[in-house]
């Protein structure tokens, strides 16, 4: 049986080509990029040359690129630094964020005296931009927006022209969570009025336990770990060269191929929604997943039109026939309170029935929806 992966929001089968490099780099390039003899010098470049690579592409400079171990790292460094070393007194962030956004916001309020206003989320999985619009009037207090550019479990999208427009009028600093938007969309940095994204390579067919945080030059903060003085000081640790090089090589062949990969990308998700819509009517649309200009190309999110009891064999029926996905239902073993961002959106009704993530990637075919979605068929008509 061949399995199917649709779990691609969560990580993505890594190139061959980024292993290929990254095996090369760890048999011979395995200086310390911090010694000053050849060694040293000769991975000091690899990872001056990755650097610019990333802030190129962004049309930034290369001194704002910093390199971080994921994501989460990345968020952390951003939300807690401007507290700390920009005076932050306002977090304005919503509630459908990744944890690695909420729970540190969360940490703040309880250890900083630090306000939380959390802007309102529209059944269409977007965020209310009258209700931004009302918050960032409400107070002269210095404050962050931290918003996500593609939501990681419904795929709905931020307009980020339009609230760093209204950050930009308001003197607010924007962070936008961007883990699920690298590769996938071009950023032109020295245009929009953002201070602060970042990116993980595991999203975008890189290794994992690597990611990046862009930080605005204009911004002065405070070194986020402290001790040597990697990354300009700003994050001591020796650098993971391998790894920095890894993220480099999926960082291109992402964007050398973003309109080939976008296209193929949207057609599965284009066939996978006329196929459901097909096999199983009654099926609906979390958020704005079947809208391509309100959402990603890769994640769509569907409730499926079955009872909770039948539900719980769904994930292992799914696992059964080798199919990968992602469940975001809102209860998913009674215990748990289950999806935030399914809870902040989908009424009572919806609640009560099992949602499932599909997200795709370059490496996924046209037959595999055609399969995954006669399994779905075949799984809500069973007894
Ligand atoms: N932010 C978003 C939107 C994500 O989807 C993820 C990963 O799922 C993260 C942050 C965390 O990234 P990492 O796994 O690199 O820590």
């Amino acid at each position: 049986m061949n399995k199917i992966y649709f779990d691609n929001a969560a990580t993505t089968q890594i190139d061959s080509a980024v292993v290929d490099r990254i095996q090369n780099i760890m048999l011979n390039n395995y200086g310390n990029p911090n010694s000053t003899h050849s060694y040293g010098r000769s991975a000091r470049t690899l990872i001056e040359k990755a650097r610019k690579t990333v802030s190129t592409q962004f049309k930034a400079s290369p001194s704002e690129i910093y390199f971080t171990s994921c994501g989460t790292e990345s968020d952390n460094m951003v939300l807690i630094s401007a507290v700390r070393d920009l005076r932050v007194k306002r977090i304005i962030t919503s509630k459908i964020e990744h944890k690695a956004v909420l729970n540190v916001v969360k940490y703040l309020t309880e250890t900083e005296s630090i306000e939380i206003k959390y802007v309102d989320v529209l059944n269409n999985g977007l965020i209310d931009y009258n209700h931004l619009e009302i918050l960032l009037k409400e107070s002269s207090h210095k404050t962050l927006v931290s918003l996500m550019h593609i939501n990681n479990e419904i795929g709905s999208k931020l307009d980020l022209i339009r609230v760093g427009k209204m950050c930009e009028d308001n003197n607010a600093l924007f962070h936008s969570d961007t883990v699920q938007s690298i590769g996938k969309y071009d950023f032109d940095l020295s245009k929009l009025n953002i201070d602060f994204i970042v990116g993980s390579a595991h999203k975008f067919h890189g290794p994992k336990g690597i990611g990046f945080v862009y930080i605005n030059k204009n911004l002065k903060l405070n070194p986020f770990v402290i001790g040597g003085n990697q990354e300009r000081g700003m994050r001591a640790g020796t650098e993971s060269v391998h790894n920095i090089c890894g993220l480099e090589t999926a960082f291109i062949e992402s964007y050398q191929n973003i309109i080939t990969n976008n296209k193929h990308i949207q057609n599965l998700k284009t066939e996978f929604i006329n196929q459901i819509k097909k096999l199983i009517p009654s099926i609906k649309f979390n958020g704005s997943c079947e809208n391509n200009l309100l959402s990603s190309p890769s994640i769509i999110n569907v409730c499926l039109p079955i009872s909770k009891e039948k539900s719980v064999l769904l994930e292992f029926n799914l696992d059964m026939k080798g199919i990968a996905c992602s469940r975001g239902s809102a209860c998913q073993s009674g215990s748990q309170s289950g999806s935030h961002v399914l809870n902040s959106i989908l009424s009572k009704e919806d609640l009560d029935k099992p949602s499932l993530r599909f997200s795709f990637s370059k490496y996924n075919s046209s037959e595999e929806v055609v399969r995954v979605v006669s399994v779905l068929k075949d799984f809500v008509e069973s007894n």
